[in-house]
């Protein structure tokens, strides 16, 4: 269970730099980091890549955090990967690109995570 653990926080790493580079922070109080008491960033447009950078940085230092966030985490990862994939990547011809690379590496991952955890 540990080594998935640890190949599920390596993964995270990917989508999550990917969304720091994409946070526009100049009208940000917070410096993108999220804080759950201010209303701003519930509302805010870039709340769900802001919170995923938070959160794999957290659970990133906190190796014990339960295996199902982890999992949901890698979730919202794929979706996001996923979500900003350009449509000549989806051809059925297998892309080696790290978007796509990454993908395959990320849903393998999740399967053997989620069978665990039954
Ligand atoms: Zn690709």
């Amino acid at each position: 269970m540990d080594k998935i653990k640890q190949q599920i926080i390596e993964l995270l790493e990917f989508p999550a730099f990917k969304m720091q580079g994409q946070l526009q922070l100049d009208d940000c109080p917070h410096s993108g980091f999220y804080n759950a008491n201010d209303e701003q960033c519930a509302d805010c447009f870039q709340g769900v890549e802001c919170l995923f950078v938070g959160n794999t940085e957290s659970i990133s230092s906190c190796q014990k955090k339960a295996f199902d966030r982890l999992i949901s985490q890698l979730k919202i990862g794929i979706d996001y990967i996923d979500v900003n994939l350009q449509p000549n990547h989806r051809s059925r011809r297998r892309c080696y690109c790290e978007n796509c690379s990454w993908l395959e590496r990320a849903n393998a991952t999740l399967i053997t995570a989620e069978k665990l955890v039954k």
